[in-house]
């Protein structure tokens, strides 16, 4: 089977970097958690726009996981993952184990305050502290000249994007554009765990994001109106439970004043209960949209 070539410890990622940048070749990372999809794949399209080598890291990072089932549930398929990121021209995998990410007695936390306070990084306690920790120890690593990272963690974008200038860790850092099924759901490599009914009524999401967008369209600029319109709209799926759907400032995350003034993120995260005959896992699934009102 096709593989990009492995890496699996610091040391010779580091060594691999120092070579490209000798070379004057330029290193852009796309980290995941393997269980590929298209939506990883666009990102190392993006990737490829800024660098001579792609790198990818698949690393399913235990401190980010707030719920061990969660984490033991993860889906994992390296093979399938190293053949898919080989098909799409990806130079290199690192691909190490826990310990080496996480060394024995390790001590050592990177934790940015204010914008984890809210959305996820309150729904999810540590979450983003195990986030901006792993992140840090791979641009550490692969010490890339710039690092791509989904839209579909906005918060997570914001997160990093802080820390990056905070620690200057002298990287650009790339969002890229959700991808989507056909019908619109977010790709996530936690959709295989939904069950038919669940799925069908996934799409409660983005019909949220649509409503509020619609609203926002026809004048509508009232942050409560709108958020009873995403609710009543992911209410309508009787799997679904909100688990925050909220306006905020797109920049600072703090939450969007009464009136939408500008620009405001439209933030959600559902869970879906498995359907009635037991069918799927209970899945946690995020989305977002900047709604824009004109003028
Ligand atoms: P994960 O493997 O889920 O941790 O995701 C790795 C990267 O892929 C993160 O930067 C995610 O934001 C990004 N990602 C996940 N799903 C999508 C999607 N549907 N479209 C674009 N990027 C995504």
């Amino acid at each position: 089977m096709l593989s990009p070539p492995i890496v699996t410890t610091v040391r010779e990622l580091q060594a691999r970097a120092d070579g490209e940048r000798a070379a004057g070749r330029r290193i852009a990372l796309v980290p995941t958690m393997g269980a590929l999809h298209a939506g990883h794949m666009s990102l190392v399209k993006a990737a490829r726009e800024h660098a001579d080598r792609v790198w990818m890291s698949i690393f399913v990072n235990p401190t980010q996981f707030n719920d061990a089932k969660d984490f033991d549930a993860y889906p994992v398929d390296l093979a399938r993952d190293l053949a898919l990121a080989a098909e799409h021209g990806v130079d290199l995998v690192f691909n190490p184990e826990a310990r080496e990410l996480y060394p024995e007695g390790a001590k050592t936390w990177v934790d940015v305050e204010g914008l984890t306070d809210a959305l996820c990084g309150a729904s999810r306690p540590g979450h983003f502290r195990g986030v901006t920790t792993v992140v840090s120890k791979l641009l550490l690593a692969a010490r890339p000249h710039v690092a791509v990272f989904g839209e579909k963690d906005f918060q997570q974008c914001a997160v990093i994007r802080r820390m990056v200038a905070d620690l200057g860790f002298g990287v650009e850092i790339i969002g890229a554009p959700t991808v989507r099924e056909p019908d619109g759901l977010a790709l996530s490599s936690r959709n295989v765990h939904l069950g038919p009914e669940a799925r069908a009524q996934a799409l409660a999401l983005v019909r949220g994001l649509d409503a509020a967008e619609a609203a926002v369209a026809r004048g509508e600029r009232g942050r409560d109106a709108l958020l009873a319109r995403v609710e009543a709209e992911i209410g309508r799926a009787p799997l679904a439970e909100i688990d925050y759907a909220e306006l905020r400032d797109p920049d600072s995350l703090e939450p969007a004043p009464a009136q939408l003034a500008g620009p405001a993120l439209l933030a959600l995260a559902v869970e879906f209960r498995p359907g009635p005959g037991g069918q799927g896992k209970r899945v946690r699934l995020i989305d977002n949209r900047v709604l824009a009102p004109a003028g």
